[in-house]
């Protein structure tokens, strides 16, 4: 499984699809990419091979998107097939997930989420994850980056992920528990990755983030290394 993303002034889809690529050897049943453009998210996935991902997003090769996730999948929730692979959207269908590893207690989150409105397309622990951030973010009033730590303080499990907003698209929110996440930061461009394979070509300078860390990565700004439980966010 691997997790792949960009976000600066280039086409998004190459770097990302040359990105998972590099990743297979870490093992995956399912594939799948969102691109952003002019005010749209564009998502393709599919269970097999990011060859067979390749096909299924040849509309999206197309997008001049310069912000993009890709990432492939290793089940643990919901049985490898197209609607369970990753990326996954909140119900708003502004935010936008890839996650690599298990949320331990997303039953009972999900049923909280359902009683509450929240609606269900997929198996996965994952789409609970993003669904509870968005409520997080539009119950407190909070930015993305602090939606994401105060949902994360509610999870118990593994991760690597990946968020963004299509009303906020400069900017990428990551966390890591258990699974790797790096960040290349190269010239007005930031790129994430499982390891620093899928980025090496263009940068060497890297951040690997720690178990309990969270970054916020915003287009012109600095990287903001926050620590998931405790560390303030504005
Ligand atoms: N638990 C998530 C799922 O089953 C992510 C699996 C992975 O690490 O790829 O969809």
């Amino acid at each position: 499984c691997g997790i792949v993303g960009y976000i600066g002034h280039q086409e998004a889809y190459p770097i990302i699809i040359k990105g998972l690529q590099r990743l297979e050897y870490r093992g995956y049943d399912s594939a799948g990419i969102a691109l952003y453009e002019d005010g749209e998210i564009h998502v393709s996935k599919t269970k097999g091979k990011v060859e067979d991902l390749k096909k299924k997003a040849e509309n999206a090769a197309n997008t001049l998107g310069v912000l993009g996730l890709g990432h492939t999948r290793w089940a643990t929730h919901g049985v490898p097939n197209d609607t369970n692979s990753h990326p996954h959207y909140s119900n708003s269908g502004d935010l936008v997930i890839i996650h690599n590893g298990i949320i331990e207690n997303y039953e009972s989150i999900k049923k909280a989420l359902q009683k509450r409105g929240y609606e269900f397309k997929t198996d996965t622990d994952t789409e609970v994850l993003v669904n509870l951030i968005e409520e997080v973010k539009n119950k407190e009033g909070v930015k993305l980056g602090k939606a994401v730590q105060l949902a994360l303080n509610q999870v118990v499990g593994a991760y690597a992920i990946a968020v963004f907003d299509r009303t906020k698209p400069d900017e990428i929110v990551v966390a890591k528990l258990g699974s790797p996440l790096a960040i290349g930061i190269g010239e007005n461009e930031y790129f994430i990755a499982s390891d620093a394979s899928p980025f090496i070509e263009y940068t060497n300078n890297a951040i690997y983030l720690e178990d309990e860390e969270m970054a916020i990565i915003r287009l012109g700004k600095e990287i903001k290394l926050r620590k998931i439980k405790n560390d303030a966010i504005a």
